[in-house]
């Protein structure tokens, strides 16, 4: 695998078509069968509270405003059901950090979707962040949370709030969420006690090509060490209705998007998946991300509220996100929340 100064190089080369050659060759060998994967399922904001006040974010609303919500069991059950009735297969269910939802509000809501739709639905819920929160305001270890919530139901956790995974920058964007270190020991927790992650970064919010290798070298040291991430995800920062947006004045290009796909690529061989985004670039940049080294575009997306509200407004079907891939020279194959292809087709 590539050293963190050849990351840093390949960042500071002008060879974009090189540099996805380099990781569309990479992605040729882990997934010759030519399929690229999406799955099927929404996101579940069951609280837009949050005491953090992340500057790239427009989601939260602080405690008390009149347009803060806890979502009901009965709302969540109607979305769990929609979803499940439009062949979905999983909810990425993920919310704000509430200070008076305890570990006993969330074992309650799991096991009553379990209850209720048994193993139909795959929970892939509450990312590193929510879960140190939990732990805080319930007065437990992380191993001891992540322990009670995978006994309730809760069957992988998602690699959100990694941002960038520096302190330095951290500080400035996202000072009261959970440092570095909280992150690692999260997913390393989850690996240990069975549970499956993915690993996101979030780039272009005013952080250095160091800051993005260290990033990319913490997230390849603990698959080193747990083999526990199924997929990377990388996506960029929206500016809209955030504050950071008043600083960080330009988007990430496409072309900086598919650099960073690539080298991410590159970087990470040893995890399997690589996420092309439509999200945040849009369908036509996701879909070149598939010769960039992309060999997934995620989720037909049945629900998202997060990077919506920071404006990003692009929307894709299933036979949209089939055809974009179709088109690209792949076989597209429906997943579940574990990469898993071979059920659904
Ligand atoms: S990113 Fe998450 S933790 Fe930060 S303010 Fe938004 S909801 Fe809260």
């Amino acid at each position: 695998m590539i050293s963190s100064p050849e990351a840093e190089e390949l960042f500071a080369s002008d060879d974009l078509i090189g540099i996805g050659m380099q990781a569309d060759a990479i992605r040729r060998r882990i997934h010759p069968e030519g399929v690229v994967s999406y799955i099927i399922d929404r996101n579940i904001n069951y609280t837009n509270f949050c005491t953090e006040y992340c500057s790239f974010c427009a989601f939260y609303r602080p405690m008390g405003h009149e347009e803060g919500y806890i979502l009901s069991k009965e709302t969540i059950f109607d979305k769990i059901r929609e979803t499940l009735d439009l062949g979905g297969t999983g909810v990425l269910m993920q919310g704000g950090l509430h200070p008076g939802l305890k570990i006993e509000w969330y074992e309650d809501l799991l096991s009553s979707i379990k209850k209720k739709f048994g193993s139909k639905i795959h929970l892939h819920c509450f990312s590193a962040p929510e879960i140190t929160n939990i732990a805080e305001v319930s007065g437990l270890s992380l191993r001891d949370t992540i322990a009670r919530l995978r006994d309730s139901g809760l069957d992988s956790i998602p690699g959100g709030g990694a941002e960038i995974l520096d302190d330095e920058v951290r500080y400035r964007i996202s000072r009261l969420k959970c440092a570095t270190a909280e992150w690692i020991e999260v997913h390393r927790t989850a690996h240990a006690l069975g549970l499956r992650t993915t690993a996101t970064m979030m780039f272009g919010c005013g952080e250095t090509i160091r800051h993005r290798v260290n990033h990319l070298e913490i997230v390849r040291r603990i698959q080193e060490d747990t083999g526990g991430f199924t997929a990377f995800i990388p996506w960029f920062f929206q500016r809209e209705n955030t504050s950071l947006g008043r600083f960080v004045k330009e988007e990430a290009t496409a072309v900086e998007y598919l650099r960073t796909l690539a080298i991410s690529r590159i970087y990470l061989e040893n995890i399997d998946n690589i996420q092309s985004s439509w999200v945040t670039p849009g369908l036509k940049t996701c879909q070149l991300g598939l010769r960039f080294g992309g060999n997934d575009v995620g989720s037909i997306m049945i629900e998202e509220n997060v990077v919506s509200a920071a404006g990003a407004h692009h929307r894709a079907t299933e036979e949209e996100l089939r055809r974009l891939i179709r088109d690209a020279g792949f076989v597209p194959k429906q997943r579940d929340t574990l990469y898993r292809t071979y059920f659904l087709n």
